[in-house]
């Protein structure tokens, strides 16, 4: 059998199969519902580990998925009868000797980056879940810290080392790069990303939680206000339900710049512009202590992510937004969480147009980025489980209904199928075609994050 004759010219890299009792917890990703069995998972420890599966594999007619943090929000880094690839073992982090970049293992998370960089007094802009993998998240868009004051993640690349389809190992040329910022894994398996790093100690976070009606005040003053806080000052939204204390609005805050006294300012101004908090808490600590903290706070999964992504709103849009938050249902799971990206970010206002050209992320604008979560704690429990999901699917309906919503959505976000990826890159899309017939010509990377043969997210 092919697998066989796989298995045994990758002689000395880790593989398990489905009896194997290794098999559950390296199979485990974030999404609970997902259960597609692979045939077997395959853990290089070296670049040129990985550059033998990929030959083997090809060689023998086996498709794979690539699972780095396993974070895809439907689970698509495993797939039934093909092999996983996973690179949670190529999880280094060197920061380079001018201090000005650092090169990332293809498997390290972010909590992992967080931390060696922490210890330089080094930062980069990063999402807040601790195993969300890192080159997932950036190279597909990058919302989360820092992107106001430094960029989204997919604006903070500069260099990529692959392994083709031919199992060779590259450094990306202009081309491919253009591909891997916002399409990933669509051209060859990212080894190791190099990105931006910049100073930074410590971090100023925290929040403030509202009642679930000062939501609508609070976006109205953030649309107005949003360009006149400094670009260190990030506010994430989210509205949920907290155990013991119902639905709830929280505002999350993180500062991003040595001048703290700054910081505590443009919060004090924050505060005063928004509604009534009924709690505040901001407070100086590590990066790595928030994202453990905020990591902590995660319940496991089962549903699936909806997404619309916003330029503005006005008065209808953001109605309707209070609507779906008015029949959101009470699972602990279920959240409609919006990542506001600043008109004064650098993705937004100074990028020049060649550097947009050398990218294949569709929206280099300040916009906010809706995830609808339609989960549930308990899967046992079918009839929540459905209330949840339809609440997520029907509020996407509602919110794209709006005319300020765009056409383009973020692909980690949008449910397979939803739209095609015509759509979802808008003006990137044509390019980002001839890109995969030019460096996959035999759709090798066909189940990659986005798949771009089948057209579809
Ligand atoms: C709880 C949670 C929180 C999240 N928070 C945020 C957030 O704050 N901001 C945000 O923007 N997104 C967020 N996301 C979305 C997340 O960033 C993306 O789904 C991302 O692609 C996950 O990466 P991963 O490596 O963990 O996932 P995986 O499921 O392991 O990988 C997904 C796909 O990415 C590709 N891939 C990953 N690594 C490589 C590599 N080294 N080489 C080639 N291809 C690779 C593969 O095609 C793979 O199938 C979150 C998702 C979850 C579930």
């Amino acid at each position: 059998m092919n697998l066989q004759l796989l298995k045994e010219a990758c002689e000395g890299i880790t593989w398990i199969e489905p009896a194997s009792s290794e098999y559950d917890e390296a199979r485990h990703i974030y999404q609970l519902d997902h259960t597609a069995v692979p045939l077997a998972i395959v853990q290089p420890t070296t670049i040129d580990d990985v550059a033998l599966v990929v030959k083997s594999a090809t060689q023998h007619g086996i498709k794979f998925t690539v699972r780095g943090g396993g974070h895809h929000i439907m689970g698509r880094c495993i797939e039934q009868d093909t092999l996983t690839i996973d690179l949670r073992k190529l999880d280094s982090v060197e920061v380079a000797s001018d201090r000005h970049t650092a090169v990332i293992g293809g498997g390290a998370n972010n909590l992992q980056v967080a931390r060696v960089l922490e210890k330089e007094g080094l930062a980069t802009p990063l999402g807040l879940v601790a195993t969300v993998g890192f080159v997932g998240w950036a190279t597909l868009g990058g919302y989360g810290s820092f992107m106001n004051q430094w960029g989204l993640g997919v604006d903070n690349i500069v260099g990529a080392k692959l392994v083709t389809w031919e199992g060779k190992i590259i450094d990306a040329n202009e081309e491919v790069l253009t591909g891997i910022r916002g399409a990933g894994g669509a051209f060859g398996i990212i080894v190791s990303l190099t990105v931006k790093v910049h100073a930074l100690e410590k971090v100023l976070a925290g929040g403030m939680l509202f009642a679930p009606q000062q939501f609508k005040p609070f976006l109205q003053m953030l649309e107005k206000e949003a360009s006149s806080f400094p670009p260190a000052l990030q506010i994430g939204t989210a509205v949920f339900n907290f155990p013991g204390k119902g639905r709830v609005f929280r505002a999350e805050l993180l500062w991003s710049s040595p001048d703290l006294e700054a910081g505590y300012e443009a919060i004090r101004r924050l505060k005063s512009l928004s509604p009534p908090a009924i709690v505040d808490d901001v407070s100086e600590t590590a990066l790595s202590t928030l994202i453990e903290k905020i990591t902590a706070m995660i319940p496991p999964a089962y549903g699936g992510n909806e997404t619309v992504s916003f330029g503005t709103f006005d008065d209808e849009a953001l109605e309707i937004l209070d609507q779906c938050i008015t029949a959101m249902p009470n699972d602990p799971a279920t959240v409609m969480a919006l990542h506001h990206l600043s008109p004064i970010s650098p993705s937004a206002r100074t990028l020049s147009p060649q550097e947009d050209k050398r990218s294949s992320w569709p929206l280099h604008c300040g916009h906010t980025m809706i995830e609808i979560i339609g989960s549930v704690t308990d899967k046992t429990d079918k009839a929540n489980k459905a209330k949840s999901r339809q609440w997520s699917v029907e509020s996407r309906d509602a919110l794209r209904r709006s005319a300020k919503s765009l056409e383009e959505t973020y692909i980690s976000m949008t449910y397979p199928g939803d739209r095609t990826l015509a759509q979802v890159y808008g003006s990137k899309w044509e390019n980002l075609k001839a890109l995969s017939e030019k460096y996959d010509p035999h759709g090798v990377f066909e189940l990659a994050v986005p798949r771009i043969r089948s057209g579809m997210a």
